[in-house]
């Protein structure tokens, strides 16, 4: 095993509260093992460009409270290229970086994993998106904070929803998955949630969407309505749901999307917790001589998931929850 002398860290893809927990984490237990650490900016753009500096201590000292990353992230087309990817290894061989640690979403990990094929160092990854969507980890770095910016969101519409007794559908993130969606609609005691993992396709879905809130409000009396959904569900988008929904079911339906108030924020106490441990075993693993691993929480232990198994295995949500909100919770009030 070779002595590990420098780590280089750098964070990809969509932004996540925590990253700074990690980084610090990360910085702080390189410190302690006489390891420096190298910080790459936005993502996999600052290997390519060589845009680098030296993380120390005092850099990091005051940061786990703050969102974002001080890294930067960004989206890098570049390094999805076979060049891209050879450019950035020479960079990792001129910095004489041993280990490199890339915080991100599936999208960042998968990047991270082909970069092997170019470099020899060793490559270790930590699960970083709001979206929860990669296996291997329990929670993701970000989600709590997110879905916890969502329910404040969702509680603030409740108030103004009862007031007025409105329906309203409220889009929340989570590219292609539903984590982000079912854990805001049961913490928000959310009357529909419409995520991916729902059975019905969106033509039939429009029906019994349209069924549940007019069976809520003859059953119920005019009253609050709020409906959860994933972005990127349906075809034409929220705003010409909301629209569709109103025409049909004759019931004013008021879109709100709450956009990116979900990645930005202070972390949660749990995403500064879990980034701190992910941070502290990636550089033990780093100094174990890990490669090509992904560290994630799985049932309160640090478990390494082998990059390559990543792209292969799909993250399913809670199945208890989702067979609680879709027998229990959704139907049980309004049914005819
Ligand atoms: P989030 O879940 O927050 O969106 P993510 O890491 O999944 O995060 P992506 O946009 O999918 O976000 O990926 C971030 C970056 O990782 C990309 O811009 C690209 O540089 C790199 N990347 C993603 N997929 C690949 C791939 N298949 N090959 C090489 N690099 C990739």
């Amino acid at each position: 095993m070779r002595k590990i002398n420098t780590i280089g860290v750098l964070t990809s893809g969509g932004d996540a509260p925590g990253m700074n927990a990690a980084i610090r984490a990360i910085v702080l237990t390189a410190q302690h093992h006489g390891i420096s650490v190298t910080g790459f900016k936005r993502g996999f753009n600052g290997l390519l460009n060589g845009e680098h500096f030296q993380l120390t201590e005092c850099y990091v000292r005051d940061i786990i409270h703050h969102g974002g990353t001080v890294l930067k992230s960004a989206r890098c087309q570049a390094f999805t290229t076979e060049q891209g990817q050879l450019q950035a290894s020479e960079v990792l061989n001129r910095l004489a970086i041993d280990c490199l640690i890339v915080i991100g979403g599936d999208g960042s990990l998968r990047g991270a994993e082909l970069l092997a094929d170019y470099w020899s160092g060793q490559i270790i990854g930590l699960p970083g998106t709001i979206d929860n969507d990669v296996a291997g980890a329990d929670k993701t770095i970000g989600f709590a904070t997110a879905v916890n910016t969502a329910v404040e969101a969702i509680d603030k519409i409740r108030d103004t929803a009862d007031a007025f007794e409105r329906t309203f559908l409220v889009e929340v993130m989570g590219r292609e998955s539903g984590y982000i969606a079912m854990s805001v609609a049961i913490a928000c005691a959310a009357e529909q949630v419409l995520t991916f993992e729902s059975r019905q396709l969106p033509s039939q879905q429009l029906a019994s969407i349209v069924n549940h809130i007019t069976n809520a409000q003859k059953s119920r009396g005019n009253s609050s309505y709020i409906m959860v959904i994933a972005e990127n569900l349906w075809p034409t988008g929220t705003i010409e749901l909301a629209k569709e929904l109103t025409k049909q079911s004759n019931i004013e339906c008021q879109p709100c999307i709450l956009g990116h108030i979900q990645r930005g924020g202070r972390p949660v106490f749990e995403d500064r917790i879990l980034a701190t441990k992910l941070g502290v075993a990636a550089v033990e693993a780093s100094v174990d001589g890990a490669h090509l691993v992904m560290l994630g929480e799985v049932n309160q232990s640090i478990t390494a998931t082998p990059l390559s198994k990543l792209a292969l295995e799909h993250k399913t949500i809670d199945t208890f929850l989702f067979n609680a909100q879709q027998q229990i919770f959704e139907y049980h009030d309004f049914h005819d």
